[in-house]
C-alpha cells in the first residue's frame, strides 16, 4: 500500500533492536483518515473470503481491526492481555511472548464472543516473529473457529512471522513490508 510505505518513511524512526516506531500515526496519536484507508484495503483482499468477525490483541491492533471490521460489516473482538489468569473456565486463553516489552502475557477472548460457526479475520499492526498471531491461532483452535486469514499493517519480513504463518497454510497479507531496518533505514520488500 503506497500510501502507508510513503508514511513510514516520512515519520517512521528505527529504534536499537529492529523496532520501527510509528507513534503518530499507528501506535499513539492515530491517524484516522489513514486508518479508514487500511481498512478499506484490507476489506478489499478479503472480500471473496467468509469472514462474521475480525480478530486482534489490544491495544495497538485495535485501530487497524476496528476499521477492516466497519468496512466488512461485521464486529470486532480484541483479545485482551493480563499478567497471568488463574481463573479461566469462561475464557480462551494463549501465552504471548511479547516482541516490544519483553515479557509474557496470557492474552484471551470470553467464550461468548467465539463460536464454532464463526470465521475471523486475525488483523494486528505489526508482524515481528508472530507470536502475537500464534496466540490469536492457538485460541481460535480452542474456539473450534475458521480463521479465514491474516492481515497486517506493517511486516518486518526479515524476522520469522511470515515463515511461521506460511508453515499454518492461513492465507497472508501485509500491507507493507519490510527487508530490512539497517543503519536506521527503512528498506521495503520489492
Ligand atoms: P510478534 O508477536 O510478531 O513477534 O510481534 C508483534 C507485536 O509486537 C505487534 O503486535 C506489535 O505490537 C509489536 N511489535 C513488533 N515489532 C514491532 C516494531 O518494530 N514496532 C512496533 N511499534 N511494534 C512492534
Amino acid at each position: 500500500m503506497e500510501l502507508l510505505k510513503k508514511r513510514i518513511v516520512e515519520d517512521g524512526t528505527v529504534l536499537p533492536g529492529n523496532v520501527l516506531k510509528v507513534d503518530n500515526f499507528l501506535n499513539h496519536q492515530v491517524d484516522t483518515k489513514l486508518m479508514d484507508q487500511i481498512g478499506e484495503e484490507f476489506a478489499e483482499l478479503f472480500k471473496h473470503e467468509t469472514i462474521t468477525k475480525v480478530v486482534t490483541v489490544e491495544s495497538s491492533g485495535i485501530a487497524p481491526a476496528l476499521m477492516t471490521a466497519l468496512h466488512l460489516g461485521v464486529p470486532l473482538i480484541f483479545a485482551r492481555k493480563h499478567k497471568s489468569l488463574t481463573l479461566t473456565d469462561n475464557l480462551y486463553t494463549a501465552n504471548v511472548y511479547s516482541y516490544t516489552k519483553q515479557v509474557s502475557n496470557d492474552i484471551s477472548v470470553d467464550k461468548r464472543f467465539l463460536q464454532p460457526d464463526d470465521h475471523i479475520l486475525i488483523i494486528d499492526d505489526f508482524l515481528a516473529n508472530g507470536q502475537a498471531v500464534q496466540g490469536l491461532l492457538e485460541i481460535a483452535k480452542l474456539a473450534h473457529v475458521e480463521v479465514a486469514g491474516v492481515g497486517i499493517v506493517i511486516e518486518k519480513s526479515f524476522q520469522k512471522g511470515r515463515s511461521m504463518i506460511e508453515k499454518t497454510g492461513v492465507r497472508l497479507e501485509s500491507l507493507a513490508r519490510i527487508a530490512s531496518l539497517d543503519n536506521q533505514k527503512v528498506t521495503f520488500v520489492e
